[in-house]
């Protein structure tokens, strides 16, 4: 058996991609939004039922860049279980992460810590659908409301998801979804945001592309986060085969259900009534059994099967962040402790039933 990673990108089959970037040779028109990028974007807007939709070079940036369109200065409100970007994008725009802990069993924000730490300098709350569990959407939106605070959702994990029909990029007044090649769907690397009106939308197409609105006018100060023709066409392909790859991770996850739940001081991801789930993720939880989720992450490796401590290390214990006020992970102890406790399997479309199997024997002995 070769070596078993914990994703494998997905990808169409090389004739079916020359095919759609065939028109690129004839037309000398490598980025800049053109007709590759505007196709995808008609897609996604319409497979995600979000008008107000716009690409990006990935989501680091599409959240970087959502952040500066709403122009926000101060303290934002966010999780530390979460990869590193969302933390770095709230620091790297100038604004001060302030950690909430998390809810044990989504892993997502805990809601009824939030209204504890807003201040005066409260300017945003910035939740993660960790794993492509949704966030509590209902009460941040009531906490939001109340304190007119604008929220911002890292999507990031939750492309396809959905809730009574309505999908993650609808939630909130932001949604930001990253096309990286490891995730769900990609665009090798890439990213969108969803935002709720055609001003703001307008103002992110700006900031994507230097700020400039027009040949003769730039009024922001933007940067270049633009998708080139290459990445929108690789998604363009993707997204044909999206739903059947996200069967083919249904199929996987319910093999890994079966063997691995009811065991004793193991915790699996469960998926609440109503929701179209994506299987971006199989997170397992090592609570109260006998070995360590290291001593888990070390056997599988003796194996050649790569699991991932993922979130592990918390963003508020990142070296980078040592001695900053308010990035202590003691504040925040569900989230440390599910951080030294989880480990997400090897997920993806044709993962073979053997080689979850194979995990699933090597974990319960
Ligand atoms: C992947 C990811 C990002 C960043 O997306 P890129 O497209 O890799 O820049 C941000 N937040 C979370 C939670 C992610 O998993």
């Amino acid at each position: 058996m070769s070596v078993i990673n914990v994703t494998r990108s997905s990808m169409p089959d090389f004739e079916e991609y020359c095919a759609e970037i065939r028109e690129l040779w004839d037309s000398h028109w490598l980025t800049n939004m053109g007709v590759k990028h505007r196709t995808l974007e008609a897609q996604l807007q319409s497979y995600l039922g979000c008008e107000y939709l716009t690409l990006f070079t990935n989501g680091h940036l599409a959240l970087e860049n959502v952040i500066e369109a709403f122009d926000l200065h101060g303290e934002i409100i966010t999780t530390p279980f979460t990869f590193a970007s969302t933390t770095h994008a709230i620091v790297r725009c100038g604004c001060t992460p302030v950690f909430c802990d998390i809810d044990p069993e989504s892993f997502t924000m805990d809601p009824g810590k939030i209204e504890a730490l807003i201040t005066e300098n409260t300017v945003a709350i910035l939740p993660v659908h960790v794993y492509g569990n949704l966030c509590d959407v209902d009460a941040i939106d009531a906490i939001a409301k109340k304190h007119g605070l604008p929220v911002i959702y890292d999507a990031a994990h939750a492309f396809a998801v959905e809730r009574n029909g309505v999908s993650a990029a609808n939630f909130g007044d932001a949604a930001m979804f990253s096309f990286h090649a490891t995730k769900v769907f990609n665009t090798i690397e890439g990213g969108a945001v969803c935002v709720r009106n055609a001003q703001m939308l307008q103002r992110l197409c700006d900031l994507k592309n230097f700020g400039i609105h027009g040949p003769e006018s730039t009024p922001f100060v933007g940067g270049n986060a633009k998708m080139n023709e290459f990445c929108a066409a690789m998604g363009i392909c993707n997204l044909r085969h999206l739903d059947g790859e996200i069967e083919k991770r249904r199929a996987v996850a319910e093999r890994y259900d079966a063997a691995l739940s009811g065991v004793p001081g193991l915790r699996i991801n469960r998926v609440p009534a109503g929701v179209r789930f994506n299987y971006a993720y199989y997170p397992v939880v090592f609570d109260g059994c006998k070995y360590s989720r290291d001593e888990v992450f070390d056997l599988l490796a003796e194996k050649d099967i790569i699991a991932r401590k993922y979130f592990y290390p918390l963003t508020n214990a990142f070296e980078c962040y040592h001695g900053r006020h308010g990035f202590d992970p003691a504040a925040t102890p569900v989230a440390a402790h599910i951080a030294d406790r989880v480990l997400t399997l090897p997920m993806y479309a044709d993962l073979s039933p053997e080689v979850v199997d194979t995990i699933c024997e090597t974990i319960l002995r």
